[in-house]
Order: structure tokens, then C-alpha cells, then sequence
């Protein structure tokens, strides 16, 4: 091959990519919009496409409802028959869910433990769970992988899951396990930062390319930043963990063998003991947070979180000048409480040029987001290089 027949395929292999991703993210587009969005002429943006449909990755429509004067633009979507796996092991529950390349969770199931589980417990759940929806799903199906997301520090390259404290796991080959358990490709990432991906892609962050994500939930605290569009991993993989970001130097020792961290200082159970709600009551929260009233011990114990929560955010903010910080779990319900407290907390903090145009805003995806996170993970492969996909 020529270097100018390798340029000329690496760039034909570049498009494909940029098309596909379009269609995953955007949904149904129609061929006009990709020729706008790419500013490829048409013919090109048609013989991508074709490639696409021809790989089995994204299929054609006419449009519907659109009157018929001069040729209509066909629409092009994502196949939803090629699928990716995710899976999140809890302290009680794997949940496992198979999410379409056009970005819809077609099935979340929650299967219960009885304790905790064990990494390869999990992946046996986990297997037998993916067999039930496989058979269920029929055979038009086509697997790329297993994206998992994990509640701990999990190690980029090779999935070992080196800590999850609250699944007492230490050095768990899980991605692993979980590839020989299902005969499928494996990768794993920490739930926080897929979920921040998926926010970014699907959710609260989209067409924002600095953002940070940070989630309360029953056990604790994670985060995830995206930065010039994609996630900041680090060298390990474990960036993001604002959890363990020190608010109170005085405060209580942390798991982590710190102190004052903001997953010490916050917390969703002692949000739950002050309102009288108990652990199984965890969707009343925001209401009930909304409603407590000035000077009750609801509101204050809200006042305290929420004043910790913006002394993380101003490390957060000088770090790494984010435009939007998303925020998930309890930590959604303390900004929907008191947005005017916890921003002016923030921009009173942070350094007045990252302070600027700081914007607090709400996750959006809800119960599918770690599924949809995870699921990108296992697409990221395909999503990179559709051309090698093969051709039908
Ligand atoms: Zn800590």
C-alpha cells in the first residue's frame, strides 16, 4: 500500500468512526444533518453510511410524516441489535442490562443476593443473567462485550478491581472473571467515572466538554471528570476520586485512612435520620429535603452537607475550571434543597476566573445511568474503529 492509499483509508476509517458515533449518540439523523454536522459533501457521507448499514451497525428509513416535496434526506440510525452488556455488582444486588448501539437500555434486571458477593459469585450472577436475556432477546443479537461498573478503584489496563471496600474486595481480577464466565470481551471502570461518561454522552453534560460528575449514593461518594471531551483517567486509571477530597481537617477518619474527607462529612443516612425517613425511603428524600422547614433539624443538617459539599467543589472548580458540575444521587437532592446556598458557597470560594461560569445542574439519566456508562465502555472498541467491524 501507498502512503497516500494508508492516508487515504486511515482518513476513510476516521470518518466512519465520526459517522457512527453521530448516530450513537444522536439518535435517528438524517443524512442532510450528518452532511452539516461533518461538513463531508453528500456523496461521501452516503458511502459512509453504507458501509455502516453494510457492517450491520446502523440502518436506513425513509422519514415519517415528512411532506414529499424534493427527495427526502433518509434517516439514519444506530442498529439497536448490536448490544453491549453491563454489569454492577452492589453490597445486596448485581444488576446486569444490554443497551443497543443506538444508546437505548433495552433490559436492566437487579437480581438480589443474600450478602455480599464475592468477585466470582458476581460474575456468575452476573453470566447466568445474560444468558436469560440472550434467549430472551433472540437470535438477531450481536454481542460486542461486557462493560462493568465497579464501586471501587479498578485499574485501567486489565480490569483488576485493586479496591471496592464496601464489596471487601482487595485485588479481583473481575473483568476477568467475568470474560471467562461469559465467553465475552471484558472491561471495567469505576461506576463514578462511567457514569460521568454517560451523563456527558447521553445525559445532563451533553455538548459540554468540561465536566465533572460527582454522585452520592447509600455507600458513599464518587466522581468522574470529563475534560476536552473525554475522561480523564490518569495513569492507573483512578482519577477522579472527589470523594476522598479533604472538607474538615477536624472532621471524622475516613475508610480511606484519611480525615475530613467529603464522603465522611456527607452522607445520605444521616440526610435520611433527619428527616425520619429510613434506609428503604431513599426516593423520598428530595421532597422530603424540599420541605423541611427553616430552623428544623432537616434543614439544618442540609445547610451542613451542603456547605461541605461546596468546600469540595471549590477544589473541584480551581482543579480543573470545569463549565458544569453534575450532580447525581443525594447529592442531586442537596442542589435541588438549596441551589442559591450551595452555589454561592462555591463561587464565594473557588478563584474568580474558574468561578465564572460554573454551572450547577442536576444528573439527568437516573437508575440507567451506570448501564448506559458501563455498556460505553464495552462499545468503545467498535465506536473507535467501526471499519473493523466486519461486512455482512
Ligand atoms: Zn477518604
Amino acid at each position: 500500500m501507498t502512503l497516500e492509499q494508508a492516508g487515504r483509508v486511515e482518513r476513510t476509517r476516521g470518518t466512519l468512526a465520526t459517522v457512527l458515533r453521530l448516530v450513537h449518540e444522536g439518535g435517528a439523523v438524517s443524512r442532510s444533518e450528518l452532511t452539516r454536522a461533518t461538513g463531508l459533501n453528500r456523496s461521501t457521507i452516503a458511502s459512509l453510511v453504507g458501509d455502516l448499514v453494510e457492517r450491520g451497525l446502523a440502518t436506513e428509513a425513509d422519514p415519517v410524516g415528512v411532506s414529499r416535496v424534493g427527495r427526502p434526506s433518509p434517516v439514519v440510525s444506530a442498529s439497536p441489535d448490536v448490544v453491549a452488556w453491563s454489569v454492577n455488582p452492589e453490597i445486596d444486588a448485581v444488576t446486569v442490562g444490554v443497551v443497543g448501539l443506538d444508546g437505548v437500555v433495552r433490559r436492566r434486571v437487579r437480581r438480589e443476593t443474600e450478602g455480599v458477593p464475592t468477585a466470582a459469585e458476581a460474575a456468575g450472577i452476573a453470566a447466568a443473567v445474560i444468558a436469560e436475556l440472550r434467549a430472551e432477546l433472540g437470535p438477531r443479537l450481536v454481542e460486542v462485550g461486557v462493560g462493568a461498573a465497579v464501586p471501587g478503584l479498578v485499574r485501567a489496563d486489565g480490569g483488576l478491581v485493586r479496591l471496592a471496600p464496601h464489596l471487601g474486595w482487595v485485588d479481583e481480577p473481575f473483568a476477568a472473571l467475568l470474560a471467562e464466565a461469559t465467553g465475552l470481551l471484558t472491561e471495567a471502570a469505576n461506576d463514578a467515572s462511567l457514569a460521568a461518561v454517560a451523563e456527558h454522552r447521553f445525559g445532563a453534560g451533553r455538548g459540554v466538554d468540561e465536566l465533572v460528575f460527582l454522585n452520592g449514593g447509600a455507600s458513599g461518594v464518587g466522581g468522574g471528570v470529563i475534560s476536552a471531551g473525554r475522561p480523564l483517567g490518569g495513569v492507573g486509571g483512578y482519577a477522579g476520586e472527589i470523594g476522598h477530597t479533604l472538607v474538615n481537617s477536624v472532621g471524622r477518619v475516613c475508610h480511606c485512612g484519611a480525615t475530613g474527607c467529603l464522603e465522611t462529612e456527607v452522607g445520605q443516612a444521616s440526610l435520611l435520620a433527619a428527616t425520619g425517613l429510613d434506609r428503604g425511603q431513599a426516593d423520598e428524600l428530595d421532597t422530603a429535603l424540599q420541605e423541611a422547614p427553616p430552623g428544623s433539624a432537616a434543614r439544618r443538617e442540609v445547610e451542613r452537607q451542603v456547605d461541605q459539599l461546596a468546600v469540595a467543589l471549590r477544589t473541584v472548580v480551581n482543579a480543573f475550571d470545569p463549565s458544569l458540575v453534575v450532580l447525581g444521587g443525594f447529592l442531586g437532592s442537596l442542589l435541588a434543597a438549596e441551589p442559591d446556598r450551595l452555589l454561592a458557597g462555591v463561587t464565594r470560594q473557588a478563584l474568580p476566573g474558574p468561578a465564572e461560569d460554573v454551572r450547577l445542574v442536576r444528573a439527568a439519566l437516573g437508575a440507567d445511568r451506570l448501564v448506559i456508562g458501563a455498556a460505553e465502555l464495552a462499545f468503545a472498541r467498535l465506536l473507535d474503529d467501526p471499519a473493523a467491524a466486519p461486512r455482512r
